[in-house]
């Protein structure tokens, strides 16, 4: 990538947020921006895209936040990098019975990419359904249930090495002559090394750790919207849950996928998918400190089937054909199973200081 090449070369250096920031955000060049990332034929395949399953427990999840809220007569359902609508359109189909609920809400979706908003539109033709480029525009005065999905893993973050008893920030550089890409070391300010140090006190050499400041942000700016209204925000996304003060060894989790592969982090830039995982724990605490409630952190396999997944499935299967039988049980194992997508994704909410923390029995039949 050309701007890339030409900000290295004027800088020296630039590190993994900016490095992310243009090869996902460019406007000319950027993967969120032009490509389509979501889906079979794409470069990675998202659990609403697996299963109806999915969407639908997340639904039911809704009507529960909505009850916890007291079942508010106007309310704003949104959802943050809804990718394809799916998940949206699966929410909808299963709460389309519930009274109260069904009437009371308008469709918000956060999205930056271009065609993918296009096939939401689509997806999503048969409802009311407003878009906006980031938080700060969705509507402040009625209760919010924000859901997200595969989207703080987009996220750029920062990433910082420990080597010997001080930090240095891993930036990306230009090879002499080559001129290819190449990761490289730059020392961080030694009072941030001090406050990392202070932070993660067991850290080893050679650990890396990792910090997605636009995750806090968006954290801090939900945190600022939950003090005027009643909100709820549910995460869901492949990451961790590590106390930062007993952690020892620690690698860095940045990746890059194409064709659903692991691909180099530094070749094809721009036409690539760029995750790292989601630091649950460092968001607990930042919500935390802005006020906010903030559930247990429970693994995907833990919530859905905590969430009623299992007699979901039963259900569909009592209405399906053979075929689709064995499509509802793979799929329901591709979302559960420990090896496949159950243990590595985690789901937390955060919730404002006025909702109860109650769990209530999932209501399948609504759907
Ligand atoms: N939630 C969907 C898609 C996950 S991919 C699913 O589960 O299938 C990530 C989504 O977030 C895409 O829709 C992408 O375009 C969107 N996205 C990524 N970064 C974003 C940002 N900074 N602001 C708004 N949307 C973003």
């Amino acid at each position: 990538m050309k701007l890339l090449r030409q900000l290295i070369q004027e800088h020296g250096h630039i590190n993994i947020a900016q490095f992310m920031e243009i090869a996902m955000y460019d406007y000319v060049n950027g993967y969120y921006i032009n490509k389509l990332p979501v889906g079979k034929d794409a470069d990675f395949i998202t659990a609403p895209e697996v299963s109806q399953l999915f969407g639908e427990i997340i639904g039911i999840n809704c009507v529960n936040v909505w009850m916890r809220m007291g079942m508010p007569s106007r309310f704003s359902l949104v959802e943050l990098g809804p990718g394809k609508g799916t998940m949206m359109a699966d929410i909808l189909r299963a709460v389309k019975n519930v009274e109260g609920f069904k009437d009371g809400f308008n469709v918000h979706l956060v999205e930056r990419n271009k065609q993918l908003k296009e096939i939401q539109e689509e997806t999503l033709k048969s409802y009311k359904v407003q878009w906006h480029e980031n938080i700060l525009s969705l509507p402040k005065d009625v209760p919010l249930i924000i859901v997200a999905n595969e989207f703080f893993d987009c996220l750029p973050i920062n990433q910082y090495i420990k080597i010997g008893d001080s930090w240095h920030e891993q930036v990306i550089s230009l090879m002499p002559k080559l001129e290819e890409f190449c990761f490289a070391t730059i020392p961080a300010l030694s009072h941030f090394s001090e406050s990392l140090n202070i932070e993660h006190p067991n850290t080893r050499h050679g650990s890396r750790i990792e910090i997605c400041y636009p995750a806090h942000n968006i954290i801090r700016q939900v945190a600022e919207i939950f003090k005027s209204t009643q909100g709820s925000l549910l995460i869901i996304d492949y990451g961790y849950d590590i106390d930062p003060k007993l952690r020892k060894d620690y690698n860095g989790t940045l990746q890059a996928v194409k064709n659903h592969k692991y691909h180099p982090v530094l070749s094809d830039i721009g036409n690539v998918d760029l995750t790292a995982h989601v630091d649950f724990n460092a968001l607990k605490q930042t919500a935390l400190a802005n006020f906010c409630n903030v559930s247990e952190i429970l693994t995907q396999k833990e919530f859905l089937v905590k969430n009623g997944i299992i007699l979901r499935a039963e259900i569909l299967k009592k209405k399906a054909s053979s075929e689709q039988i064995i499509e509802i049980e793979a799929g329901l194992d591709r979302l559960t199973n420990d090896q496949q997508m159950g243990k590595l994704f985690k789901v937390m909410e955060i919730f404002s200081s006025h909702n109860s923390p109650i769990f209530l029995n999932p209501i399948l039949e609504i759907i």
